[in-house]
């Protein structure tokens, strides 16, 4: 089946980490990028590269190490927990090293990748530079996983998606409600 990624964390680095599926049900959970293909489909979807261009093994496996750093931070601060000392440590190397291989713009001054890989990392380290972080969520389903910035204006968004997670706690409601009515 082809993969249509889902663009819906409202930051690059988010959908980043959200090309892993189901990740708090280690039953159902996939990783979209297990498959080269489906990497080029995310970076094509997500603007990074363009059509043509090469993704080899060597960005897939960046990309995956830069997406399970921030994931071990991110999730602890959705939750309003402090992130253990360890994935601190590794996204302050991640850090360091987009810093270290951006090049810089002057005419508007600007940190720049020239590689789609480097261009992906820059987008995770200005999410914790620039990003409200108080607006991180994860999805409220239980097995879902996916992060995202809550951008609503009374900050009351629960769900990934309402289409998606939201109509499946709703209809599962509805269900239990009925449920609950039919006893005698
Ligand atoms: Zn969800």
């Amino acid at each position: 089946m082809t993969y249509r990624p889902e663009l819906i964390g409202g930051h690059l680095a988010l959908d980043l980490v959200n090309t892993v599926a189901w990740r708090l049900d280690p039953g159902r959970t996939v990783d979209r990028f297990a498959e080269l293909s489906n990497v080029e489909c995310w970076l094509l979807a997500a603007g990074v590269i363009t059509d043509g261009a090469v993704v080899t093994r060597r960005l897939c496996d960046d990309l995956v190490a830069a997406r399970d750093i921030a994931y071990d931070v991110l999730a602890s601060l959705a939750n309003g927990q402090l992130p253990d000392p360890a994935p601190i440590d590794a996204l302050q190397g991640l850090i360091v090293e987009v810093v270290r291989s951006a090049s810089v713009e002057v005419s508007p001054f600007e940190w720049r990748a020239d590689d789609p890989g480097g261009a992906v990392r820059l987008a995770v380290w200005r999410l914790f530079e620039d990003e409200d972080l108080s607006r991180l969520r994860q999805c409220g389903d239980d097995g879902c996983g996916w992060l995202f910035l809550d951008r609503s204006k009374n900050g009351s968004r629960r769900w990934c998606s309402s289409a998606d997670c939201g109509n499946r706690a709703r209809a599962r409601r509805h269900y239990e409600r009925t449920r609950d009515g039919s006893r005698p």
